[in-house]
């Protein structure tokens, strides 16, 4: 990782809460020497967005969390989301959002402008997780012939989102280059067709198709909510874990609605396609990614392949 040995170490952040003393802090590192030994090496796609984007702590917790993984030798990808940003954004141009089953109906104005706030959020992240020390490259599917995308089609929907796209062909190769010379890529879910246009991906589902690609070994979606409700409406009926195809039940049922239902496909989709767990998480507690890696009771719900 020659990247990172050329920046500074930083002095430990003086700010941060003191609330264990130094043998407990000791016995908790050792703790984590079980979960060193089995992330190592390891490819791990963490689709980032919503509070965690936004809210200065929890964005902080979340920097410094990718770049322990980074440290340890993890094989860390970031594929990052921005529907409140691009909202807030098209909102002052004057253009109403509208969604149409948790996806953003994107016409060519739309999606200028999707490109262009997606596009900063991406370098924006690339330059924060380099103040952590974990060298970072913010690229969209058009860099290095990453992603082909074509245009979504639901087939039991009369919808037409326009220039949304679906994840066609992942060409991998620039994220392993990236990650042999020690860098984190950090990917826009923006990708070009095959028609010359520009195409909006849903993140949940890129994160998705780039963790098959890598054979990850886990594929975390950090999202406002606890994770899966068996009914939204009830608070307690949050989901552990489930097989593959108790997931799509759950969306045939109408159980998973708007913004859930990609999460919930494109996790589906990883599993069944290699990856080894998928797991949608709440990241508006800190440090959600080092629970649930870091951890064997994890958080939020797991989605396993069909047994
Ligand atoms: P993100 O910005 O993280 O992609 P979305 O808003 O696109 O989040 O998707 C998450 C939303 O899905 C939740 O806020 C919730 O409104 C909705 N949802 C629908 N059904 C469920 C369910 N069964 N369990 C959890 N969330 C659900
Ligand atoms: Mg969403």
């Amino acid at each position: 990782m020659t990247p990172s040995t050329t920046l500074p170490t930083p002095a430990p952040d003086a700010t941060s809460t003191r609330t264990v003393d130094t043998a407990q802090r000791a016995q908790i590192i050792s703790e984590a020497l079980p979960y060193l030994r089995r992330w190592r090496g390891q490819t791990v796609v963490i689709k980032y967005g919503g509070a965690a984007m936004t809210e200065d702590a929890l964005k902080a917790a979340v920097m410094g969390d990718v770049a322990l993984l980074h440290y340890v030798g993890v094989k860390v990808v970031v594929v990052h989301g921005g529907g409140n940003e691009i909202s807030q954004m098209c909102r002052q141009l004057g253009i109403e959002p509208k969604f149409v089953d948790g996806m953003r109906v994107t016409d060519p104005e739309t999606m200028r402008v999707t490109e262009m706030v997606m596009g900063q959020i991406g370098k924006n992240i690339a330059q924060l997780l380099g103040d952590k020390g974990a060298p970072a490259v913010g690229l969209s599917g058009k860099d290095g012939a990453l992603l082909r995308a074509r245009k979504f089609k639901d087939e039991s929907s009369e919808a037409d989102w326009g220039l949304v796209g679906e994840v066609e062909k992942v060409e991998a190769g620039l994220l392993h280059t990236l990650a042999q010379q020690g860098f984190v890529p950090v990917v826009t879910p923006v990708a070009p067709g095959h028609d010359g246009e520009t195409y909006n991906v849903n993140a949940d589902t890129a994160a998705g198709a780039i963790a098959v690609a890598l054979g990850a070994a886990k594929l975390l979606l950090l999202t406002d909510v606890a994770g899966i409700f068996r009914d939204f409406s009830d608070k307690s009926s949050l989901i552990d874990a489930l097989e593959a195809r108790q997931a799509e039940t759950l969306i045939a049922d109408g159980a998973v609605s708007k913004g859930m239902i990609p999460k919930v496909r494109c996790c589906m989709e990883a599993v069944r396609g290699g990856v080894g767990r998928a797991h949608i998480v709440d990241g508006r507690t800190p440090h959600a990614i080092l629970t649930e890696l870091f951890t064997d009771t994890g958080c939020g719900t797991m989605i396993t392949r069909d047994q």
